[in-house]
């Protein structure tokens, strides 16, 4: 790598650093020791290797940037020296190690506390440092945005963001106990929401939004949360290799005997439908046992009374019951209910009528010219129904925990001044198999792909264009068409399902794909069988399928359970019994008013979008940063970096165009007024005071400072400086 001497004198520090560190390593003599360097070495025990090897620490400093291949071979130059933390300008890269660093320690959470981005190695603390900071100092509400795909480690980075900001903001002692509970807010939710998956042994089936408020004085006062979309399918079936969700374990294996006894349950998970099917009770880096006492204890923490954990447990146990419900089936093939047992207990556990239950399992009650008429369920209807209840109360249940998590996350004191929101939600999902979950995640992922065009690549090309400052414009793709393709009205995809959903007659998912393609089959993001797509593409499709061409790559979609899942109706009567719970959280879950209501309650997409209308809301009222992070392989192996897997995510991420855009532009920008009040010391000619326009002012200053031509720009409000470096002298001329 070359570097030429003016250009980036600050990342040559950072280098400096690395080479410091390997001649400590190696115990060779380093002359002139550069001051942080030296601190460095004070504070921390870090072991980087060869600088050779370590590659890079901003992409910007790539030669060759425009290649990926160049782009993954400096991802893998780091992973391989333990060095998973690499920038694009001011968005984190960030790859899983799948090992313990040991760079989260107090030393590092003090040593990334008040300094200056690019002082020191890249690293998420920095990332909190400067969001909390810019909240600080400029007064904005801040929001880090972090995404990857399964695995990649996105729940630990926004754990680590927490942990920093818990550490380094303001303390006293009513703000501890804030903190206590937003810290604990996370276990809590990991255990309810968190299953292992075979991508990951702890993986977030939710997507979760969550905002921690502050006061003028800087100090945690409050926070809130917001879930997306639990993905609840899993209650009922799991794949090989997967678990449920870890609360089923945990209370399976912690639990005392007495409340066992109390819930009719056996610590044998084998024994329940619901928990076998994955063929995977145990799992090794998980300890349900010890995890059912730190959830108990989060759970006190954040103010859940006794009788609101028994009502949690007696859900839990409920939903366990249910799935061990079986049907057979008469000559007229209607259901019958095989296991009494189990549907006392659901109805003993969650206090309500055991005659209704038993009715709305096996019958579906329909009203034909205001008479009531009952249809019996075939057994596959039945197992549909009984599915549905356990889904739709594990799925309230869930919600109402955030609920309950936000009355004790409230603040009722203090007017919170500013807050900074962590995003931490489902990657891009591509599988062999893709449904309507795969379909709700990806529209989600293209949202935040056009929040993050919106905010980076376009804001930055806007920006220096209303400057007057002379800029190639990048070609980016943006993906608002697809957006539009899924969202639009009323011939987007969600409305073409909705409308089904609500036809009259026999809508099924058939009818939903036939009319896709009659009415968006020519859109050049849709492939359907009648669409104008080579032959050879519609050959690799079933009839049941569709394709999108999202931005991060083709999926193809199996349109099976598509309505059911969109409609996500409970059976009435089923319904009706839940709404006669005396069980405290299953009654405020189903209203009687659910039942008595006329207006058709809204689809799962429709109150999806809905929710992610109101995400991008929040988002773009804030200053955002990045965290992107990466998964090195499949095989959670800290030792393995597989480059076909991480050039596709760095595709999909979008990362070869941030880097494009970053190399383009200017790093730091600063209004005139700011810049010049802040050096005009510098110079003579503006200190103490300039009397004429701002910009000559902040002209005559860098003149006189000697800046090199092409490292600064003048815009029509602000100066533009192309490299940190430059801003740095200028710092450094001032504390000198
Ligand atoms: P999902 O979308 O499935 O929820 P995720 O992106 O949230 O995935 P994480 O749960 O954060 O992934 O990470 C998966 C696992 O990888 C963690 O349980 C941990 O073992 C390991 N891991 C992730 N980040 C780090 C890190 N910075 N240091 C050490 N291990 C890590
Ligand atoms: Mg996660």
């Amino acid at each position: 790598m070359e570097l030429r001497g003016t250009k980036a004198p600050m990342y040559v520090n950072i280098l400096k650093l690395d080479t410091f560190l390997c001649k400590h390593l190696k115990g060779d003599s380093f002359n002139g020791l550069w001051p942080l360097a030296r601190n460095w070495k004070e504070k921390m025990d870090v072991g980087l290797p060869s600088r050779d090897r370590t590659g890079v620490p901003d992409f910007v400093l790539l030669e060759d940037y425009k290649s990926t291949s160049a782009f993954v071979e400096n991802l893998k130059k780091r992973f391989t020296s333990n060095l998973i933390y690499t920038y694009i300008g001011e968005v984190l890269i960030s790859v899983n190690p799948y090992k313990q660093l040991g760079i989260y320690t107090s030393k590092y959470l003090a040593l990334y506390r008040n300094v200056n981005f690019y002082e020191l190695p890249p690293h998420v603390f920095a990332i909190a440092d400067q969001a909390y900071r810019s909240m600080r100092t400029e007064g904005r509400d801040q929001c880090v945005l972090i995404s990857g795909e399964s695995g990649a480690g996105k729940t630990e980075a926004s754990k680590k963001i927490l942990q920093y900001i818990a550490a380094n903001s303001t303390h006293s002692k009513e703000i501890e106990s804030v903190k206590t509970r937003l810290l604990n807010s996370n276990p809590i939710l990991e255990s309810f929401g968190n299953a292992k998956t075979n991508r990951n042994d702890n993986s977030s089936r939710f997507g979760k939004y969550m905002d921690i408020q502050f006061n003028y004085k800087g100090a945690p006062i409050g926070g809130q949360i917001i879930n997306f979309l639990l993905e609840k399918s899993r209650v009922c079936t799991q794949a090989r290799g997967n678990r449920n969700f870890h609360i089923f374990y945990q209370l399976l294996k912690g639990c005392d005997k007495e409340l066992l006894k109390k819930l009719k349950l056996s610590r044998d998970t084998d024994s329940f439908f619901y928990l076998n099917q994955g063929q995977c009770p145990e799992v090794e880096s998980l300890d349900d046992e010890e995890e059912y006492k730190n959830t108990r204890d989060a759970l006190n923490v954040c103010d859940f009374s006794e009788r609101e954990q028994e009502c949690l447990w007696t859900i839990v146990s409920a939903t366990l019951h249910l799935g061990n419900i079986g049907f057979k089936q008469d000559e007229q093939k209607h259901a019958k209910i095989k296991d009494d047992k189990h549907v006392a207990a659901v109805a003993a556990l969650l206090e309500c009528p055991e005659d209704m239950l038993r009715h709305g399992l096996v019958n579906r009650v329909i009203h034909v010219d205001g008479d009531e008429v009952v249809k019996p369920f075939n057994k596959e209807r039945a197992i549909y129904a009984r599915d549905g209840v356990a889904k739709g109360i594990y799925d309230r249940m869930f919600t109402w925990i955030v609920q309950k998590l936000n009355k004790s996350l409230t603040n009722e004191h203090e007017e919170n001044m500013s807050v900074i929101g962590l995003l931490d939600i489902y990657g891009f999902e591509i599988f062999e198999y893709n449904s309507f979950e795969q379909f709700c995640i990806n529209y989600c992922n293209e949202k935040l792909q056009q929040i993050f065009i919106q905010l980076t690549l376009k804001s930055e090309q806007d920006e220096y264009m209303n400057e007057g400052i002379e800029w190639e414009p990048i070609r980016y793709f943006n993906n608002k068409v697809i957006c539009d393709l899924i969202e639009s009205k009323p011939v987007g995809i969600i409305s073409i399902m909705d409308e089904e959903c609500l036809r009259p007659g026999e809508p099924t998912d058939e009818t939903f794909l036939d009319k896709m393609s009659h009415t968006i089959g020519t859109h050049p993001h849709y492939i359907g069988h009648t669409s104008k797509a080579d032959y050879y593409t519609r050959k690799t499709m079933r009839r049941d399928q569709f394709r999108l061409l999202h931005y991060a790559g083709e999926v193809t979609y199996s349109v099976k359970g598509f309505l059911d899942k969109n409609n996500d109706q409970l059976n009435r009567t089923l319904k009706e019994a839940l709404t006669k719970s005396k069980n405290l959280i299953i009654s405020q879950c189903f209203k009687p008013e659910e039942i008595t209501s006329k207006k058709r309650p809204e689809t799962a997409a429709t109150q999806f979008k809905t929710s992610l209308a109101n995400l991008m809301e929040i988002l773009l009222d804030k200053q955002p940063s990045y965290v992107r992070c990466v998964k090195p392989n499949e095989e959670k192996s800290s030792k393995t970096f597989d480059e076909r897997l991480v050039r596709h995510q760095v595709k999909y991420l979008g990362l070869m165009e941030n880097l494009r855009v970053r190399r383009a532009g200017f790093a730091y920008r600063r209004p005139y007024k700011a810049f010049l009040a802040r050096y005009k010391c510098l110079c003579p000619s503006t200190w103490p005071s300039y009397a004429g326009v701002a910009r000559d002012g902040v002209h005559l200053l860098i003149k006189h400072l000697e800046w090199d031509e092409d490292d600064y720009r003048l815009g029509k409000t602000k100066l533009f400086i192309r490299w940190p470096k430059t801003l740095f002298a200028a710092e450094d001329a001032l504390h000198s």
